[in-house]
């Protein structure tokens, strides 16, 4: 759907532009609307599916023209996705003189958020501390709230929110309408619905796995610091014709368009900061094909739609699974075959790229980067068979002047096409990079993790408990957001005063100590440790240094260094 078959006002329509969105999203087409009728709704969608603009538009077209004070109030989980709301609303309502945004939260001074209010501001976006801190000082007043918003709501309550929200919903008036978005629909947040939503409307974004099924996905794994150069090599030994390369900062962009440009590649960059009609110009230029290489992040691709693209490369991996779908589904349309390629350089973003891999439920196979005598044999080859698929004969002219000098200079033929095909390929061949790689072969399994035996399993133990209220399946949540594996995987699951343990299959125990460690459960942030071994992999007890029992040092030993990790995964 368009934002034009919304109707929304002409100044939201003139800002969505400048901002270069004209297709909705799903959740987007949906709530927009439904806002805007004044229902209470409840919506449930992925991060990166746009919904600040799912509520922030409706948001802004609700405001009056008069004074009012606050109208409207939107409660973000932390100070970041506060401001990010505020700056993404400020932006939508450029064109609308009339509302005042702004944003508060806590670590931020008091004083300056107090004079902002004073202003005029009419739709105020905050965390639910700092917004309670305002209203018990008086400095936010909410007698004419017309619209709360509940952003993140689950993240909300995992972070302890639940009070302030439940204060702030009872202080203020009840004529007013109420929305609340969230990933997940834990019992808490149904609580909140009942008790304080109006016959609230379900809106439920279903997550749609695309068609990574035609696309072929590879990874590579290069030694950090030398991914300018895989980059290069890459592109040299595969000549996509066209091929997005995403990254995850607007500098990676920057500095990868220089290097790239400088190397004779024909490639731009995208990005949030350029402007539109900037942007529009490299699109232009990419879509006509006169620079096949387009590097971009992930804002400033979104959206976009170009056939013909036959690889996407992440030279960074991306920091959520769904963008990863996102990219790659550039590639691959419309029933055609496409080819991804991801680059990753340190042993973490092994295990970062596994559990992408279940996630999306597809194999991403290790590959080999291409060595620099394949390069340049694959482009004598092009040059060799180009030569003879020729269908003209040689000049008169031309055949003379062969003949001459291999009469006169004593060259053979072979000699003359070699120095030919030297000078044809001098140039492209000084920009190839040098560097040796190790190489390791190794496939991300797509498997959901392994199945738990009685005596191929292993026990961890993790530093949250009873005194943390720590509950069994706060732990089973955490285990599998983090692992990728499925519930059934895991085990027993004890809870003590300090600790917990948790049954895992053997086989997965290293990627899982890795992955948990430092991960947080019901918001508390753990430490995990192997607590005991059992069944009889003696070749592992007789390497630990207590027993049965390996310690922290040891385990640290062991996975530290990805030279050894790698040689002992196979
Ligand atoms: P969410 O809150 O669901 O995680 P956001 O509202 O933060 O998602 O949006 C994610 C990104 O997508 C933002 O950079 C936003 O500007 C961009 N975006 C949102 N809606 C659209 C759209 N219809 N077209 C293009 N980009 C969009
Ligand atoms: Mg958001």
């Amino acid at each position: 759907m368009k934002f034009n078959e919304l109707q929304l006002s002409e100044e939201v329509l003139r800002a969505i532009e400048d901002m270069g969105f004209t297709e909705t999203t799903e959740i987007q087409a949906k709530s927009i609307p439904m806002i805007k009728s004044g229902i209470d709704i409840i919506g449930k969608s992925n991060t990166g599916t746009g919904k600040t603009a799912a509520f922030g538009i409706p948001a802004i077209e609700s405001i009056s023209y008069e004074k009012k004070g606050v109208e409207v109030l939107i409660l973000c989980p932390t100070r970041e996705l506060a401001m990010q709301a505020c700056d993404e609303i400020k932006k939508f309502s450029k064109y609308m003189g009339w509302v005042k945004p702004c944003a508060v939260y806590g670590g931020a001074s008091m004083d300056r958020q107090i004079l902002e209010l004073k202003r005029g501001a009419n739709l105020v976006v905050g965390t639910p501390g700092r917004v309670m801190d305002h209203m018990r000082r008086r400095t936010l007043k909410l007698d004419n709230l017309k619209m709360i918003i509940l952003d993140e709501a689950d993240e909300m309550l995992n972070m302890g929110f639940r009070e302030d929200i439940e204060c702030i919903l009872q202080d203020i008036p009840e004529e007013r309408q109420t929305i609340m978005f969230s990933a997940t629909m834990p019992p808490a947040i149904l609580a909140i619905t009942n008790q304080y939503q109006n016959n609230p409307q379900m809106i439920k974004i279903e997550q749609k796995y695309r068609t990574v099924d035609t696309i072929e996905q590879y990874y590579f794994d290069v030694p950090s610091g030398m991914k300018i150069e895989a980059m290069q090599y890459l592109l040299l030994a595969y000549e996509p014709k066209a091929s997005m390369i995403f990254c995850n900062t607007k500098k990676m962009v920057d500095e990868l368009t220089d290097a790239l440009t400088s190397k004779g590649f024909k490639a731009a960059g995208l990005h949030g900061d350029m402007k539109q009609a900037q942007r529009s110009f490299v699109m232009d230029k990419f879509k006509s094909g006169k620079i096949n290489i387009l590097i971009a992040t992930d804002v400033a691709a979104r959206g976009i739609d170009v056939s013909g693209v036959d690889v996407v490369f992440n030279y960074d991996l991306p920091q959520d699974n769904e963008y990863y779908i996102h990219r790659i589904g550039r590639t691959g349309r419309a029933g055609k075959s496409g080819t991804a390629y991801t680059l990753i350089s340190n042993r973490k973003q092994v295990y970062e790229l596994r559990s992408l891999s279940k996630y999306i439920k597809a194999e991403i196979i290790e590959k080999e980067l291409p060595e620099r005598s394949e390069i340049v044999n694959n482009k004598i080859l092009k040059l060799v068979s180009k030569v003879s698929a020729a269908s003209e004969q040689p000049l008169r002219e031309e055949a003379e002047i062969i003949l001459s000098i291999l009469n006169k200079e004593g060259y053979s033929a072979e000699e003359i096409a070699g120095i030919l095909i030297n000078m044809r390929l001098s140039k492209e061949l000084r920009n190839i990079p040098e560097f040796e790689l190790p190489k390791v072969k190794k496939s991300v399994p797509k498997s959901s993790g392994s199945k738990l035996t009685k005596d191929k399993a292993a026990k961890i133990e993790i530093s949250a408990g009873k005194l943390n209220r720590i509950a069994p399946n706060f732990i089973l949540g955490a285990l599998v957001e983090a692992t990728g594996m499925q519930g059934r995987s895991f085990g027993k699951i004890e809870i003590f005063d300090k600790y917990s343990t948790v049954e895992v299959p053997e086989a997965d125990l290293e990627y899982i100590l890795d992955v948990m460690d430092n991960t947080k459960v019901n918001g508390k942030r753990v430490s995990v440790k192997l607590c005991e071994r059992r069944g009889s992999d003696k070749q592992s007890s007789r390497h630990s240094s207590g027993g049965g029992r390996r310690s922290e040092h040891s385990r640290r030993k062991n996975l530290g260094g990805s030279k050894g990790f790698k040689r002992k995964r196979k």
